[in-house]
C-alpha cells in the first residue's frame, strides 16, 4: 500500500497550478461514470466497451481486458484476474505497443483513462478491482516522472501493486 500512500500525500501538495512539481503530465484513472468530477485533459477509454447513449472516447484498445483470441478477460478472483491481465496484455502480444505508447507520454499533457467500473458498482467489494489499478502501476513503474491519479475508488485498490 506504500505506492498508494506516497501518490496520495503527493496530491496534498497540489499547488494551483494544478500541476505537480517535478511530474511531466498526469494520468487520471476513473470511472465513465464519474469522469466529470476526476478526469484532466484528454478523456480515452481503455474498456471493452463504452456506455450508450454518451459521449464516445477513442479506446486505447491494447490496454482494454482482452486475450490473444479476443476473449474477454472477466469473471475470476483479483488474484487470477492479475495474472490473466499482466500474461496476455501487459507483458503479453501487446507490450511492445504499449511500452512506445509509455515512451511517447511526455507531452505535458493530462490524459484520463476511463473504465466502468466505480464503488456503487461494485458495493459487495471492500476494495476497488479494475484493470486500469494495473495500468497505473505499469505507468508508475515505467514513467515515474508522471503522476498517477487513483481516482473513483482506486484510492483503495483490491492488489497492492502490479506483481
Ligand atoms: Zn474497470
Amino acid at each position: 500500500m506504500y505506492t498508494l500512500g506516497r501518490v496520495s500525500d503527493v496530491s496534498l501538495l497540489r499547488g494551483a497550478q494544478g500541476k505537480e512539481e517535478g511530474f511531466a503530465m498526469a494520468v487520471v484513472l476513473c470511472s465513465f461514470e464519474n469522469a466529470d468530477k476526476h478526469a484532466r485533459g484528454t478523456r480515452l477509454s481503455i474498456a471493452r466497451w463504452q456506455p450508450r447513449g454518451g459521449p464516445r472516447y477513442p479506446t486505447l484498445w491494447f490496454l482494454a481486458p482482452f486475450r490473444e483470441d479476443r476473449t474477454p478477460i472477466k469473471m475470476m478472483p483479483p488474484e487470477e484476474y492479475r495474472t490473466e491481465y499482466l500474461q496476455h496484455v501487459l507483458f503479453g502480444p501487446n507490450r511492445e505497443r504499449i511500452n512506445r505508447w509509455l515512451a511517447k507520454l511526455d507531452k505535458d499533457e493530462d490524459i484520463t483513462l476511463l473504465c466502468w467500473c466505480n464503488p456503487a458498482r461494485q458495493k459487495y467489494y471492500p476494495k476497488l478491482f479494475c484493470h486500469s489499478i494495473l495500468v497505473g502501476y505499469l505507468i508508475q513503474e515505467r514513467r515515474p516522472d508522471i503522476e498517477v491519479v487513483f481516482a473513483d475508488g482506486r484510492e483503495k485498490p483490491v492488489w497492492d501493486g502490479l506483481i
